[in-house]
């Protein structure tokens, strides 16, 4: 029974996200989606905003707990005993900062294994500061991100 944990800040959770979870779920039985408090990075959304985001749009995804964390990443996982890291790869650009921390998880934990799925089309150019900019602007953000997410970011950015 492995469990892996799917870690990222999720502000907010895009289709993009959506796709890695379904298909990491598709090959583990059990996922949990970490979304990490990440306060460094002056989220729009709060923790508890992003978690609940993240379990509206993956409703009906079996095998999926959405659950929020503001401690190191490793302590996370052991907490809720895991075996892998998953994370998503977008383009060339995600894989310098992507390939140190798992080297940096990597000497903290040698038995955790990261994984990464390769981004898939068409949400593989997604993120979610592209969303967030886009929906300051006035823009459609509906064909990126759950319906619940697109009325937040309405209401967060009116
Ligand atoms: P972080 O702040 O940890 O990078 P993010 O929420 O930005 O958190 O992303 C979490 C993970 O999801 C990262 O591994 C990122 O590369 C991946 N990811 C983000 N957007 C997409 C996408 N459109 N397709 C696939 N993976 C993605």
């Amino acid at each position: 029974m492995t469990t892996v944990v799917y870690p990222g800040t999720f502000d907010p959770f895009t289709n993009g996200h959506a796709d890695i979870v379904k298909r990491a779920a598709a090959l583990f039985p059990r996922v949990i989606v970490g979304v990490a408090a990440n306060a460094r990075k002056a989220p729009l959304f709060a923790l508890d905003e992003r978690v609940a985001l993240a379990e509206q749009a993956l409703e009906g995804v079996s095998g999926v707990a959405v659950i929020g964390f503001g401690t190191l990443l490793m302590d996370f996982i052991h907490h809720h005993k895991a075996r892998v890291i998953v994370r998503g790869l977008r383009a060339l650009s995600d894989f310098e900062y992507e390939f140190q921390m798992a080297g940096m998880n990597r000497r903290l934990d040698p038995t955790i294994e990261t994984l990464f799925l390769p981004a898939a089309e068409p949400d593989g150019a997604l993120s979610s500061s592209f969303v967030k900019e886009i929906a300051a602007l006035g823009g459609d953000v509906g064909p990126f991100v759950h319906p619940a997410v697109k009325a937040a970011l309405t209401a967060a950015l009116r």
